[in-house]
């Protein structure tokens, strides 16, 4: 094939593959965890409406919404009461990132959206990476406007994915 051609196929690929993944990325309800294994590493993605984890999505306003979305990016910070990976791998948490623009910029930037998300993405470093073979989510718990969270596993023996509830929590691989 001619590379030209080939290259705007992937870029179309791409595109289609993005905006998908944004557009599935918010609904009410629904949150995504992806899952990410490279030797002794583990990244864990999570995405979620901000409405599943405060019931609004704008800059906040009040001072019980300010401290609500202060407390929220406080335990996105310490994920390991909402996502739980099987002790016997003993992973620990290396990298924390948490971007939720609208609750991070100066009230000023308003979004102009209706919507907003939360993204996380941690990074753990696993002594017994061999044994990890599960996550399971106590986040319903924590947020439970959250009925389904769409999960996925990539690791070397392949890639696992399914839809957890409240019923069922765990992802095993
Ligand atoms: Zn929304």
């Amino acid at each position: 094939m001619n590379k030209l051609i080939q290259i705007i196929i992937l870029s179309l690929l791409q595109a289609v593959a993005t905006s998908s993944t944004a557009h599935e990325a918010h609904v009410h309800g629904s949150a995504t965890v992806l899952l990410a294994q490279d030797g002794n590493r583990l990244t864990l993605e999570f995405d979620s409406p901000l409405d599943n984890l405060l019931g609004f999505e704008h800059a906040p306003r009040t001072d019980k919404q300010k401290q609500a979305a202060r407390a929220l990016l406080d335990i996105m910070q310490k994920p390991d009461t909402l996502l739980k990976l099987n002790a016997e791998a003993d992973c620990q948490l290396t990298t924390v990132k948490v971007v939720a623009p609208v609750l991070q910029a100066a009230a000023a930037t308003a979004s102009k959206d209706e919507h907003a998300n939360l993204h996380a993405e941690y990074e753990y470093s696993c002594t017994k990476a061999a044994a990890l073979k599960s996550l399971h989510l106590s986040l319903f718990d924590a947020f439970p406007a959250i009925h389904k969270v769409d999960a996925q596993m990539a690791g070397a023996r392949g890639q696992v994915a399914a839809t957890l509830t409240p019923k069922q929590r765990t992802l095993t691989w």
